[in-house]
């Protein structure tokens, strides 16, 4: 399994094995904490990450936390013409208490347990329940941080026969980290997501971070999502995971 050691704050290091006696202690236990994590129930892993989501119209299970938690999101919904003012995460299904504990609680252990677990553990319990081959982030939520970020990263080199998409308007966290690590794995499809509705893609702010785009109400999108047309749901089309489409626009209804 592929792991970085997380620190406190911004940056990362691999684990380096053999140095001397403290480093081969530490790789002993991590080597026993990984043995752990392969050898615990779904249920679990479960307690250390949260269970994952099952967006309805998506071929896949996703992972979710509280849209209000967005920090982006946030300053975007006070504005009408944002993508954010009538988010879908804030309503319908998502503010029912069960739906919004569950969405607590994964931000809470997110919050609370070492990355180096999370991703562990993440890995794990995508590995066992997702056979699509495909994974979406944050069908509610958004990026919380650099950290954050690279854990998402390291899971998909982990598991590189599964697709990820992770939508985001975190544009900044994105940038630190390509600035840093260069470009993300093949798997892993980082979409920024326009901040108005009815505007043009990000193209160029894409083009700089090894992302490409998705709009609101975007008529001359090259691609625009037919889930609307057939039953809310993706069916066959996977667009959001291909990074060869550089925007999916999502009609406004
Ligand atoms: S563009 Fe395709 S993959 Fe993306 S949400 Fe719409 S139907 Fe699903």
């Amino acid at each position: 399994m592929i792991q970085h050691q997380y620190r406190k704050g911004i940056d990362r290091s691999c684990i380096m094995v053999g140095a001397n006696h403290s480093d081969l202690l530490s790789q002993s236990r991590h080597n026993h904490t990984i043995q752990h994590t392969i050898m615990a129930t779904i249920k679990q892993l479960e307690a250390t990450v949260g269970s994952l989501s099952a967006p309805s119209k998506m071929p896949c299970h996703g992972f979710s936390i509280p849209a209000k938690a967005c920090n982006v999101g946030a300053k975007l919904r006070k504005s009408d013409k944002s993508t954010c003012s009538s988010c879908y995460a804030l309503k319908g299904r998502y503010v029912f208490p069960n739906v919004q504990d569950a969405l607590q609680a994964r931000l809470d252990k997110l919050n609370s347990t070492d990355y180096s677990n999370w991703v562990e553990s993440m890995t794990e319990l995508i590995s066992r329940k997702e056979k699509s081959g495909y994974f979406r982030w944050h069908d509610s939520g958004d990026l919380q941080s650099l950290n954050h970020l690279m854990a998402i990263v390291d899971i998909a080199k982990n598991l590189p026969h599964i697709k990820f998409w992770l939508p985001t308007r975190e544009y900044k966290t994105v940038k630190s980290y390509v600035d840093q690590y260069g470009d993300f794995p093949s798997n892993l499809t980082v979409r920024l997501s326009a901040y108005f509705k009815y505007s043009a893609p990000p193209t160029k702010t894409a083009d700089r971070l090894r992302s490409v785009c998705s709009t609101v109400g975007f008529d001359a999108s090259q691609h625009i999502c037919p889930s609307s047309q057939q039953g809310n749901s993706c069916q066959d089309c996977r667009a959001c995971w291909d990074r060869t489409i550089p925007n999916v626009d999502y009609p406004l209804h």
